[in-house]
C-alpha cells in the first residue's frame, strides 16, 4: 500500500504550529535537535515562558521534524540566528492572537555571545570575571574572541 500525505496530517501540523495565543513557534527543526534548540536559547525551565516541544512530527518536506513552541515570548533576531548553528532550515513563526504575525528563516550569525562555553578552561570567559563568552562564526567552526580556541565539532556539547 502506498503512503500518501493525508489532509489530516496537514491539519494536525497546522494545529501544532498555531495553537498558542502569543509567542514563537520554531518549526522545521532537524529531528532530534529540539532540546538543543531550547538549550541554545537559554530556556532553562526556571524562566516564565510556557514551553512545549513536539518531536518526530510527520512533515511533508522533511520526513520528520521537531517543533518548539514558546508562549508569551517573541524571539529577537539575535536569538533566532543562534538556532541556525544547530538547525539551519528552521523557520520561526511569531504568533500574535493565534495568528502568524511574522514568518522568518534563520541566518548563520557572524558572532555569538553567551550560550556557548569556551573549551579552554584558562579562557577569561571561564573565570569568575563578569565576561560573557563570545565567538566569531567561521566556515569551519567557532573561534573564541578572547583566546582563539576553536570549536569545530559537536557544538551542542559546548552549549551552556
Ligand atoms: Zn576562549
Amino acid at each position: 500500500m502506498k503512503h500518501l500525505e493525508t489532509p489530516e496530517n496537514h491539519a494536525n501540523e497546522d494545529l501544532l504550529v498555531r495553537r498558542i495565543k502569543n509567542g514563537t513557534v520554531i518549526d522545521h527543526i532537524k529531528c532530534g535537535e529540539a532540546l538543543n534548540v531550547v538549550k541554545i536559547l537559554g530556556i532553562t525551565g526556571s524562566t516564565t515562558e510556557a514551553l512545549s516541544i513536539a518531536t518526530n512530527v510527520i512533515s511533508g518536506q522533511m520526513g520528520k521534524k521537531d517543533i518548539v513552541k514558546l508562549s508569551n515570548r517573541e524571539l529577537s533576531k539575535e536569538e533566532v540566528n543562534r538556532i541556525a548553528l544547530i538547525s539551519p532550515n528552521a523557520t520561526i513563526n511569531i504568533i500574535r492572537n493565534f495568528k502568524v504575525y511574522q514568518k522568518k528563516g534563520v541566518e548563520i550569525p557572524t558572532l555569538i555571545e553567551g550560550s556557548v562555553r569556551c573549551p579552554n578552561p584558562g579562557c577569561i570567559s571561564n573565570t569568575n570575571e563578569p565576561i560573557t563568552s563570545k565567538f566569531v562564526v567561521l566556515p569551519n567552526g567557532l573561534r573564541c574572541f578572547y583566546c582563539d580556541s576553536m570549536i569545530t565539532k559537536d557544538l551542542t556539547s559546548h552549549i551552556i
